[in-house]
């Protein structure tokens, strides 16, 4: 087992791996920036080391930097959380050549899953349900108009490289194409570097619906069910919940066999997020695979007792999955997750700055995952993701409650949030009513200006 973890990620996902090694009885070295000096992770963890100035390139996304301090600690492995390096198959093999384990999938599978016209290609060749799309990469503007003619429209044109939301344009007709695909085209290459792009049929209306598993280096996987995370705005989630209400027993035990042979076949190991678009006959499409652990791994953790990162932790150090599951998995209840951003809660602006009150929810069936606290700062130049509420119910309804009231008693003052956000959609009649395609949101928002205007 390893004797000292770093965990080369910062706020409430740092906090959480730490969680994880205290209850294993594992040691942790937190790295921080210069602008997260003052944070919980460095005062949690049993070592903090100092990578450089705030700037993400020259700190938390500089492998030198990161590598160095793992060598200075002499940590047996490094936990990436999610974001930043944890899809950096580069990042896995520098970690490989020094002998530090990478706790993910192997660098060769990460590779694969994230140039993600490539894992459409090796998902469909396993014999997991595609969308209608262009094969490989489009090279020209008109090879785009020929795919999107074979396809038909609407299509959407994603990033290969892409990752939350960006270098994604909807196409509705030949004329609109030309000037989406070069937006795109620039998005891309500016978020990822590379301006790769490629093109799937565009669903109207559908549910995001995602798996989770866990797999050990002895080729064996299991699925821990779903989670829906249709409530999103600008293609990021905003919302989560499991299980999904659309998905039946018997589909969810389908498409986690399904799953369960594909990854196995794949070599996959630790843990990952399978993701679908659900059509409105129930059907479901493989769109990409995150090779990680997920924002929203803890409404899966409500619903099943299952402790994810403890997991990763123990199947990167060669446990048998039979071990670290002890057990089937048997999902109880229902379970929400709100995410909670420094943030305007309708302009989506951010809102760095001082907090000068925090009051966090407790009581029954209660999580609060955050790195944030009174009279901290959060800084301007990260993710604006500052809390995690998650709550568990018997029943979706008892879980919506149960938000509902979590979100009146969460106080954050000094900054903006989007707890108010949050309060309005738990109020929502088509949320409680289950009507959560991922146009939920735009839906939402008109509904609400027309009250605004009618009173
Ligand atoms: P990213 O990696 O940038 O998050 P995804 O492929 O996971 O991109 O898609 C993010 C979201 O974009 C989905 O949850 C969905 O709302 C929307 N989306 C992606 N592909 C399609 C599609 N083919 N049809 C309709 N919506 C889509």
């Amino acid at each position: 087992m390893f004797k000292k973890i770093l965990i080369a990620n910062r706020g409430e996902i740092a906090l959480r791996v730490i969680c994880a090694c205290k209850e294993l009885g594992i040691k942790t070295v937190a790295i921080y920036s210069e602008a997260d000096r003052n944070s919980l992770p460095v005062r949690f963890a049993d070592e903090a080391i100092c990578i450089g100035p705030p700037q993400l390139s020259l700190s938390y996304l500089n492998i030198p930097a990161v590598i160095s301090a793992a060598e200075i600690a002499n940590v047996d492995a490094i936990h990436p959380g999610y974001g930043l390096l944890s899809e950096n198959a580069n990042f896995a093999e520098v970690c490989e050549t020094c002998n530090i384990k990478f706790i993910g999938p192997p660098p060769e599978v990460t590779r694969l899953m994230g140039e993600k016209e490539k894992a459409r290609a090796a998902m469909k060749k396993a014999g997991v349900p595609i969308l209608p799309g262009s094969e490989g990469v489009l090279g020209s503007e008109g090879e785009a108009i020929e795919w999107a003619r074979t396809i038909g429209f609407p299509v959407i044109i994603k990033a290969s490289a892409g990752g939350g939301g960006r270098g994604m344009r909807i196409v509705r007709s030949e004329e609109e194409l030309p000037a989406l695909f070069h937006a795109a085209q620039s998005e891309a290459a500016a978020a990822f570097g590379n301006g790769d792009l490629y093109m799937e049929k565009y669903v109207e209306h559908p549910r995001h619906i995602e798996f989770q598993i866990l797999a050990d280096q002895y080729g064996t996987v299991a699925s821990l069910g779903e989670r829906e995370c249709s409530i999103q705005r600008r293609h990021q989630k905003l919302l989560e919940e499991s299980p999904s209400t659309q998905v039946t027993p018997q589909l969810r035990e389908e498409i986690g066999q399904m799953l369960c042979k594909t990854l196995s076949e794949i070599g996959y190991v630790n843990a990952g997020t399978i993701e679908f678009l659900m059509d409105s006959d129930r059907k479901l499409y493989f769109i990409e695979m995150n090779t990680r652990i997920q924002v929203e791994h803890p409404v899966t953790e409500m619903v099943t007792d299952v402790d994810l990162v403890k997991s990763q932790i123990l199947l990167a150090s060669g446990e048998t999955l039979e071990n670290v599951l002890q057990g089937p998995i048997v999902p109880r209840g229902h379970a929400i997750e709100c995410r909670i951003n420094a943030e305007h809660p309708e302009k989506f602006t951010p809102s760095a700055g001082k907090i000068t009150a925090f009051n966090p929810p407790g009581g029954t069936g209660v999580r609060i995952d955050t790195a944030a606290y009174a009279e901290g700062v959060i800084p301007p130049y990260y993710d604006s993701l500052i809390a995690k509420l998650v709550v568990r119910g018997k029943d979706r309804s008892e879980a919506i409650s149960r938000m509902s009231r979590a979100l009146e008693m969460f106080i954050v003052e000094g900054i903006y949030t989007t707890i108010p956000l949050h309060r309005k959609i738990l109020a929502d009649p088509e949320f409680r009513a289950g009507h959560t395609d991922t146009n939920f949101i735009e839906r939402f928002f008109a509904r609400n200006a027309k009250e605004k205007a009618a009173d």
